[in-house]
């Protein structure tokens, strides 16, 4: 409760910060300027780049190519249980730095940017908007959110079906335990840490709908593999998957 309260207070403080004193940008350096320019100034939120490379149709792994999309070798193999996987680009340079500073510096205000960027790079395509019924963020221990203040996934979720004029359906999928991060845990331990740790409450909400799950880091996909089961288990008819990086 108490560290719930300073997270807020240190929250205000921070927004309360940059409304007074415009600094410069956290990522450059250069002053901001224009007006509306809160962290990281308007030429570096521009020099973010979609990866315009192939992809895999169902994993939505990048290929180092630019063929035509097509199925990676793991998914000729087996298919995870999402339908298909978009990801706006590498986890790396400017767009890892913008990550960075949203999840792990505080600054809740640059979900607004990314929600953005995620729009401007995946918002067109059919095949990811085309019969979804609901956007669902992948959730975050309640511990852990007090702990960060915000869940980074729910932001973005809450802009993009916003924009899409998509239903939010927030306290359906849960996290139910509290494991070790997944980026502390080996790779091929990820998919053990995470087995048993969400759950699905009131299934009726999500009962024969296609839901478009939404996260920010794409690494083994486990997290998003043990949630998609979660809500097939539940009765979704279909899950699909849009992240904003991809490691
Ligand atoms: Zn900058
Ligand atoms: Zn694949």
């Amino acid at each position: 409760m108490i560290s719930s309260i300073r997270k807020k207070i240190s929250t205000f403080f921070k927004y309360a910060e940059l409304l007074l004193f415009p600094s410069s940008c956290k990522l450059c350096l250069k002053p901001l300027e224009a007006i509306g320019d809160r962290v990281v100034c308007r030429s570096c939120f521009e020099s973010l780049r979609h990866r315009s490379s192939s992809f895999c149709l169902s994993c939505g792994h990048f290929f180092q190519d630019s063929a035509e999309p097509r199925l990676c070798v793991q998914c000729l193999e087996k298919k995870p249980g999402y339908s298909l996987h978009r990801s706006c680009g590498q986890y790396m340079g400017k767009l890892k730095d913008f990550i960075l500073l949203f999840k792990y510096r505080g600054y809740k205000i640059l979900g607004k940017d990314l929600a953005r960027f995620m729009l401007q790079t995946l918002g067109k395509s059919e095949e990811i908007w085309w019969g979804v019924d609901a956007v669902v963020p992948v959730p975050l221990h309640p511990k852990r959110k007090r702990h960060r203040g915000f869940n980074q996934a729910f932001i973005l979720a809450k802009i993009i079906a916003r924009e899409k004029k998509k239903a939010l359906i927030t306290k359906c999928l849960v996290k139910a335990k509290n494991r070790p991060p997944q980026t502390v845990v080996e790779a091929q331990e990820r998919g053990k840490n995470i087995k048993g740790a969400f759950a699905v409450k009131k299934a009726g909400e999500i009962k024969g709908k296609v839901i478009l799950l939404v996260d920010d880091v794409f690494t083994t996909g486990a997290t998003v593999k043990e949630c998609c089961e979660m809500l097939l288990q539940a009765g979704a008819k279909e899950v699909r998957v849009i992240t904003l990086a991809q490691a």
